[in-house]
């Protein structure tokens, strides 16, 4: 469709917003499988040299522009660690050389079905975050392989393009994103990719707007072709109308002024027109996202996801290393707290440096709390680098997928015996730690009144509350119709646990992805939510929303939600009053 008579949009996801319009300049990712040849083993050392060389040059080359990176995106560039951690994976490189050595064949060949073996592996799990790691192991061996040819080594830039333009590919590694010049690189469309990837976690910090998950866009256009992308929507306009154009002008125009009058609330409470305070935190994933958090005025965090941390590494890290990272978040969030999740692992979530075997029902099986009382030595590591850093800062403790009174009887027993220890080395932490649970199983609902005996806290997790309450995978597209945070089940469910709550005098968070919903937030507020944790880009939206209304009368509307018996009457009741007051969030 060369020549740009007709318009092509094309729906993805949106992971960094804004929008640009430009020429495009479609990247050919294509990898060619390296050749592979016979060696004879007289020449297997010879081999075995030009590996080690290139991989001295790769490791060379990653530190370099490491380096680059950490001058101009500061905590972005720990991403690269990732990729040098392949480096130091002495198992897998003697795979490779082994794999020369038994069957005769050159390196580049071996490299490249060692590493394709686990980039499939890795592909095939459904955790859009351990796929991402294929793309670390691609992006390495093609820096290798380019480092075993002399002479093509820096090749990140393969084509420079000296004009300001979109750039559409079939992937980019975080390598490749973040070293890119901004003032040529405007925006970035990708067919591959999800939310949680390094290289959409990159675009937004470098505030490049993205569109992801393109599928195919071969054929729709062509380097050259103007095309319209929007990063809120996750659309990309290939030969974009006049209309089309100036209607995004005036959408620009006015996301423009939004945006200046959230900016604005940076400074101000999260306090409704009747005077209800609401905390309103942010969830994080990596400690270098505190900068951000500062940045819109977010009341600390309410939700530390720390596997992250567990599922980028190869071994399980050790007490010093963690105790790094919470101290980063426990300072950055002061005078605020932060709420340290222990490890949620299990799911589809599991690092490859805790043994698991197969499982029929993951997400009914080895996961959260089960896991964390299983590897003792694990739970005791982490429970006392959280600990630890409770000394730095306000620091709250939460465990995952609690489904029984057992379970938190247990960890709060794991916990004083690792309080016990830093006792008796006279280690420093708040032994008046606050301790919550999520609630995010039925059976935890159900019981919430006996867990509001043992805890100072609760957080519901709506993402896994829904699924295990409607009995629908939240990763499985086919039935994603089906997950509804407004189902009558769920809607009672919050009003039974925060009610608990409330009779022992502990409040209750939600944490999942419906706390950021603008939508959701009357319902939430009337229900008896006193805090809200939210991506950090959702922090001023809801901000807003809360400023917007009054609590009683948000009590109010929660009554009528609780007599209602379908989705369609909460969920249409539930845009009724958010368009009456804040009508620009839902543009
Ligand atoms: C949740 O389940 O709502 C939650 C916040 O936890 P996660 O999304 O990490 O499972
Ligand atoms: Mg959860």
């Amino acid at each position: 469709m060369k020549g740009g008579s007709h318009e092509v949009r094309l729906k993805g996801l949106g992971v960094s917003p804004g929008v640009v319009r430009a020429r495009v300049v479609v990247r050919d990712n294509s990898f060619t499988e390296p050749e592979t040849f016979s060696v004879r083993p007289a020449d297997f050392l010879g081999e075995r040299t030009r590996f080690e060389n290139a991989l001295v040059e790769t490791r060379r080359q990653i530190v370099s522009l490491q380096n680059q990176i950490r001058a101009t995106a500061g905590d972005d560039a720990d991403i690269f660690d990732a990729h040098l951690l392949v480096l130091e994976d002495h198992a897998v490189l003697e795979q490779v050389f082994d794999k020369v050595a038994k069957e005769g064949i050159n390196i580049e060949s071996a490299l490249y079905q060692v590493f394709s073996g686990y980039m499939e592996s890795l592909r095939r799990v459904s955790d859009p975050y351990l796929k991402e790691r294929a793309v670390d192991l691609g992006d390495v061996m093609r820096r290798i392989l380019r480092n075993l040819k002399p002479g093509t080594g820096e090749s990140v830039a393969d084509h420079p393009v000296k004009h300001p333009h979109i750039l559409a590919a079939n992937d980019l590694s975080p390598s490749e994103i973040a070293s890119m010049d901004r003032s040529l690189v405007l925006a970035c469309a990708t067919e591959m990719g999800s939310p949680t990837s390094h290289t959409a976690i990159i675009a937004r910090s470098l505030g490049i707007p993205a569109v992801v998950g393109l599928h195919e866009f071969d054929g729709h256009f062509h380097t050259g072709d103007e095309v319209l992308l929007d990063g809120y929507n996750g659309v990309v306009i290939a030969h974009p109308r006049a209309e089309t154009v100036e209607h995004y002008a005036r959408f620009e125009a006015e996301k423009g002024a939004i945006r200046d009058q959230l900016n604005q609330l940076v400074g101000e409470r999260a306090i409704t027109l009747d005077h209800q305070v609401v905390v309103l935190s942010s969830n994080i994933e990596f400690s270098h996202e505190m900068d951000r958090v500062r940045q819109v005025g977010s009341e600390g965090v309410g939700l530390y996801r720390t596997e992250f941390f567990y599922l980028d590494r190869p071994f399980l890290p050790e007490e010093h290393a963690l105790l790094e990272d919470y101290v980063k978040v426990a300072k950055g969030a002061r005078p605020h707290g932060v709420i340290i999740r222990t490890l949620d692992a299990g799911g589809d979530k599991l690092p490859t440096s805790i043994q698991h075997g197969t499982e029929h029902n993951p997400f009914l099986g080895w996961r959260g709390i089960r896991v964390c009382l299983e590897e003792s030595e694990m739970f005791r590591t982490q429970l006392r680098a959280i600990l630890r850093a409770s000394a730095e800062g306000h620091v709250s403790i939460m465990f995952p997928l609690v489904s029984s009174l057992e379970e938190v009887l247990e960890a709060k027993a794991r916990l004083e015996e690792a309080k016990a220890s830093l006792r008796a080395e006279g280690v420093p932490f708040d032994d008046r730690i606050p301790v919550g649970v999520m609630i995010e199983v039925p059976s935890a609902v159900m019981i919430a009144d006996v867990l509001a005996r043992e805890v100072d806290f609760f957080s519901i997790g709506t993402n896994d509350l829904v699924q295990y309450t409607i009995a629908v995978d939240r990763v499985n597209e086919r039935v994603a119709g089906l997950y509804a945070p407004h189902h009558p089940a769920i809607v009672r469910m919050i009003k039974r646990v925060a009610d608990a709550a409330a009779a022992r005098g502990i409040w209750t968070g939600v944490c999942g992805e419906m706390a950021g919903d603008v939508l959701s937030t009357p319902l939430l507020l009337g229900l008896g939510i006193t805090e809200l944790s939210v991506s950090p880009g959702q922090i001023l939206p809801v901000k807003r929303a809360v400023r917007a209304l009054n609590c009683s009368e948000c009590q109010a509307f929660a009554e009528e939600m609780l007599t209602l018996t379908t989705v369609e009457e909460i969920t249409s009741r539930c845009r009724e009053l958010a368009l009456s007051r804040y009508p620009e969030l839902l543009l």
